[in-house]
Parts: C-alpha cells; sequence; structure tokens
C-alpha cells in the first residue's frame, strides 16, 4: 500500500502562532491568555476616554502607503508585502500600519462632517523584516487616533491614557517604560532645519555610511533615525530642530509639556527622536524600556496634521499612536509581573458514566450563575480525572458520585488547601454556594 502520510505545514517564517498557555510553545512569545487580558484591559481604558471602536480591511491600495508613508521610508522601500491581484492586475499590500487605512476610510465615508472623531483599532500588521525576538513579519497594533483635533490637549490626553493603560497592566513609567517627547515642528521649520542637515552632513560627507549617503540626497532627516553605532557621533553633533521652531509650534509643545508635568509624568525631551513616517509634525513621542534589546519601543506615536488633506480629504489635524502588542507582552513576561489566572475556579470530577445527565445539569446551573467550571470529558478513573482537576489550576473539585446524587448533594473539595474538609452541597441550593464558589 502506498504510505498516504503528509508533510506537516509550517507557518510562514516571522509569523506566529499564538497559542493557549497549556499548548508548550517553542517560539516564546506570551499565551494567548495574556492577549486576551491585554485586549480587555485595552478595552476599559479606552471606553473611559470616549475612544469608539472601528475596524478597517487588512488589505489596501499600495498607492495608500505609498502616499501617506512617504516613498523614501525604510517601510515603503523595503518592508511592504505589495502583490497584484491575480484576478484583475491591482496592486494591493498587508498593511503595514494601521494610520494611512483609518484615514482613508475616515475620507471615504466623510466621518468627520459632525466633528472630530476619537477612535481605536487593534489588529495585525505586516513588514517584511528579519525575525527576531520582539519584531516578526506578522505582529500586531494597538492603534488610538484622534482626528479633528488641533490642540495639545488632545496630545496630552493620548499621552496620560497610555500610562492609565501601563498602570492598569502593572507597568511602573519612569522604571519598566520611559516616556521620550520631542517636536518636530511645522514643514517650513523642517525645512530650514533640513537645509542646515544637509550642509552639516555635506561637509561630512567622508564619514557617512552607505545607507545615509542615499538619504543625504532623498531624505536627509531618516539619517538621524540610523542605527549604525558608527554613525551615533556624527549624529549627536547634528543641528536639532528645536533651534528652528518658531513661536506657535514651541508654544504647542509647551502646553503638552505643562500637562505632563502638572499630572506628575516624568518623560525625556528627545531632540533626536524621529518617527519612521513622513507624516508626523509637532508632537512625536515614544514609549521605550530597556529590557527588549533593540527592539525597546513599545508604543509611538504623534501629531499628522498633513495627513488628511495628503490622502484626499478635507484638511484637518490629526494625532494618534501605534503600541505593539508583542514587545509590550514580551515586557510583561520579562518583568514576572502578577497577571491575572484564567484558570477555572472549579474543575467537576465525575464518578462514573451514570451521574453524567445530573452532573451536566447542575454545571449548567453553575455557570449560570457565573461560576466557571470546567467538566471532565472522556471518562477515566479518579486517579487522572484528579490529576487533570490539579493540572487545570482550579481552586475547587466538584465531586459527583451516585450516592450523592441519590441524596441530592455533591461532594465540594478544596484542591489547594488540604486543612479544608471536603463538605456535601446541596443540589437543590445551587445558587446559594454559587456566589461562594465565584468569590472563594
Ligand atoms: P522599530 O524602530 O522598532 O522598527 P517602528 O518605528 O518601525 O519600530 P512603528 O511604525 O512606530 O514602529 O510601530 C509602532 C509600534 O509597533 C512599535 O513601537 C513597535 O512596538 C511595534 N512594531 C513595529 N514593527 C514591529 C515588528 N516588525 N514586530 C513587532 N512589533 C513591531
Ligand atoms: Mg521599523
Amino acid at each position: 500500500m502506498a504510505d498516504t502520510k503528509q508533510a506537516a505545514l509550517q507557518a510562514v517564517k516571522g509569523m506566529n502562532d499564538i497559542l493557549p498557555a497549556s499548548v508548550p510553545r517553542t517560539e516564546k512569545l506570551p499565551d494567548a491568555g495574556l492577549w486576551l487580558w491585554f485586549e480587555t484591559t485595552v478595552r476599559s481604558v479606552l471606553a473611559r476616554y470616549g475612544y469608539q471602536y472601528l475596524l478597517t480591511p487588512i488589505v489596501e491600495p499600495t498607492a495608500l502607503f505609498v502616499r501617506g508613508l512617504g516613498e523614501v521610508t525604510d517601510i515603503v522601500e523595503k518592508e511592504m508585502y505589495s502583490f497584484t491581484d491575480a484576478m484583475n492586475g491591482d496592486r494591493l499590500t498587508l498593511r503595514p500600519e494601521a494610520t494611512a487605512g483609518i484615514v482613508r476610510a475616515m475620507v471615504e465615508h466623510n466621518a468627520l462632517y459632525n466633528g472630530p472623531l476619537r477612535i481605536w483599532t487593534l489588529g495585525p500588521m505586516f513588514r517584511h523584516e528579519k525575525p527576531q525576538k520582539g519584531r516578526y513579519r506578522q505582529f500586531h497594533q494597538l492603534d488610538v487616533e484622534a482626528l479633528g483635533f488641533a490642540g495639545p490637549d488632545v496630545d496630552a490626553e493620548l499621552i496620560l491614557m497610555t500610562r492609565l493603560l501601563w498602570r492598569e497592566l502593572g507597568l511602573v513609567e519612569g522604571e519598566h517604560v520611559r516616556l521620550e517627547l520631542n517636536s518636530l515642528g511645522q514643514p517650513d521649520e523642517r525645512r530650514a532645519h533640513r537645509e542646515a542637515l544637509v550642509a552639516y552632513f555635506e561637509q561630512h560627507a567622508a564619514a557617512l555610511d552607505e545607507d545615509s549617503k542615499r538619504r543625504l540626497l532623498s531624505n536627509p532627516l531618516r539619517i538621524l533615525d540610523s542605527k549604525n553605532p558608527a554613525m551615533q557621533s556624527l549624529i549627536e553633533a547634528a543641528p536639532t530642530l528645536m533651534d528652528f521652531l518658531g513661536e506657535a509650534s514651541l508654544a504647542h509643545f509647551d502646553t503638552v509639556r505643562a500637562i505632563l508635568d502638572a499630572a506628575g509624568l516624568p518623560y525625556r525631551v528627545n531632540p533626536r527622536l524621529v518617527r519612521g513616517m513622513d507624516y508626523y509634525n509637532l508632537t512625536v513621542f515614544e514609549w521605550v524600556t530597556d529590557q527588549l534589546g533593540s527592539q525597546g519601543t513599545v508604543c509611538g506615536g504623534g501629531r499628522y496634521d498633513g495627513l488628511i488633506e495628503q490622502l484626499g480629504g478635507k484638511p484637518a489635524p490629526a494625532v494618534g499612536f501605534g503600541l505593539g502588542i508583542e514587545r509590550l507582552l514580551l515586557l510583561i513576561q520579562a518583568l514576572e509581573l502578577p497577571v491575572p489566572s484564567a484558570a477555572p475556579r472549579a474543575y467537576a470530577v465525575l464518578m462514573s458514566p451514570a451521574v453524567l445527565p445530573q452532573a451536566m445539569v447542575t454545571l449548567q446551573a453553575l455557570r449560570a450563575a457565573g461560576v466557571s467550571v470546567q467538566m471532565h470529558a472522556g471518562g477515566g478513573g479518579m486517579k487522572a480525572q484528579f490529576k487533570k482537576a490539579d493540572a487545570s489550576g482550579a481552586a475547587w473539585a466538584l465531586i459527583f458520585g451516585e450516592s450523592e446524587l441519590a441524596a441530592g448533594e455533591v461532594a465540594l473539595k478544596s484542591l489547594r488547601d488540604p486543612a479544608v474538609t471536603q463538605r456535601n452541597l446541596s443540589l437543590s441550593g445551587v445558587s446559594e454556594w454559587a456566589a461562594e464558589l465565584r468569590n472563594a
């Protein structure tokens, strides 16, 4: 007989399965339970700030990112998953970031017609990068945007919101994550700075690496973004944009700072902080950690007042940020911060198949009363069932036996505290002890 066994397939390089905690993971990414907890926390925090949820497609026209992010950015130059739709020849791209798609959608639906909007989304992004810890080809972002707001108040609101999110996740700002802040000014101020920068780098052309020489002609600001250690001292001494900011830009920046100061949020003004997309102006910020090597930025954002017009919309200011979920959860894992348990409260052990119908009726009543209880399925001896009960992490075992059921009862045994004696509970009064199981 022919061997029909098929070779197993593997996920695409740099794209990860996010697995339940009980599945052994070779890729040391946090388990999916942690993701759910993160999402629940995010939803709760964003609701408190009045941000609305939206979803946009993962595939967009390639032109959106070329126009939105800028032709001479790392993302557009070398990181995009672009392809031709075989059916109709359309040029398409798997979104490398969320802002361009959101702005496209808001322009398409004339969403700012009734005034400014606070919105957020969460999902996968795609960049063809060299996979390593904290850097993947499919990764996930939380993306928060405030569209139609011009003032520094909303810049500060977004930053303070991230601080609340850190706190609710157990991260301490200033200790686990640090805030870096800068102002990129306005296009004319950047032009003046750019000219000074080009003159400076031309003066030092011999010290530039290949990448920077290319950037000097196309996008000299990107040189400041270089991660090449040999370039750092040259970059340190380059003229900074701060010296070219006008009164209005400085006032905007000062107000953001005054709000953060009043809120007691420490930050470092980093004049070298530039972002990977061309669309930013005025306030930019990043939350960084030193726990994740060169993948140390967990969250970054800023103001992009020109993008809506650039994508064909009526001119309107905007500000937002993107947060890398893998990096944030890796950080929480590395710091060994306490995370809520996903274990059921109780595990149901069945002493014989005959108890099944009545046991399941009881378990249904418990779940309806808000108790998480996992049923042992598939039979097996008491020893094996208790082993599973222990492994489930449950605090209690509910033991369904024929004689107990005949007496209208079920036994309750603590799986954590041997000092607590086993006792019988009445099946007619489930709602009375359900509350106790929920909490105790
Ligand atoms: P980096 O400088 O590390 O490449 P970036 O400036 O390209 O980051 P952004 O475009 O600002 O990143 O995206 C926002 C956040 O998304 C980043 O701060 C990071 O946490 C996360 N992120 C970006 N690229 C990746 C990736 N390839 N894998 C995992 N997370 C990523
Ligand atoms: Mg990048």
